[in-house]
């Protein structure tokens, strides 16, 4: 008998805010995929920041995402408010993923995964590096340079793309 055959499914939790879904966290979601039984990529629906997809949007954006790839079998999409660990335990998830990508993140985690610990203690939290190509990108940034006038279409999947594109120039046909 395998050695892990009695052992229990293991949900991982990947949540954010995804306003906008770039390359940067469909590279985490995918290598998550490959950790754990199950991902659910929680879209928090209302943080304290500026934004510029609605909470509907964002969470209609990933599922596009994961759809055109041919993964969104293997992810569930959900939107989600209040406390990230008490949704990962609505969803009975046991693990939460999140990127890195620098200092700035890993001092932003530490001091979040102590609070959830300290809220909850058996969710536990799980770090996967940002890969070389994508170290640079922020969702903050895919804004900045859509609001002036840039082009981010190597820095996104295509839906979000041509969402951004809408958004920039509103009432303009694809
Ligand atoms: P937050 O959840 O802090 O509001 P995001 O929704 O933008 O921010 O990010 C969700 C998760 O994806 C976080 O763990 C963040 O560190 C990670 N992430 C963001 N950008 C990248 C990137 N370029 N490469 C890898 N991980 C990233």
């Amino acid at each position: 008998m395998p050695a892990n055959s009695q052992r229990a499914r293991t949900i991982a939790l990947y949540p954010g805010t995804f306003d906008p879904f770039h390359n940067g966290h469909l590279d985490i979601a995918t290598r998550a995929l490959a950790l754990f039984d199950g991902l659910v990529i929680g879209v928090y629906d209302l943080p304290d920041k500026r934004l510029l997809f609605t909470p509907q949007e964002r969470v209609d954006l990933v599922r596009e995402c994961l759809s055109e790839l041919g993964i969104d079998g293997r992810a569930r999409v959900m939107g989600y408010s209040g406390l990230t660990v008490n949704f990962a335990r609505e969803i009975g998830a046991t693990t939460m993923v999140r990127g890195l990508r620098n200092s700035v993140d890993f001092d932003f985690e530490l001091q979040m995964a102590q609070t959830n610990h300290w809220l909850v203690e058996d969710i536990e939290a799980v770090y996967l590096m940002a890969n070389a190509p994508n170290h640079f990108l922020s969702a903050t940034l895919i804004r900045q340079i859509t609001e002036l006038g840039g082009d981010v279409t190597t820095l996104v999947p295509s839906s979000v793309a041509r969402a951004l594109k809408k958004k920039a120039a509103p009432g303009t046909q694809e």
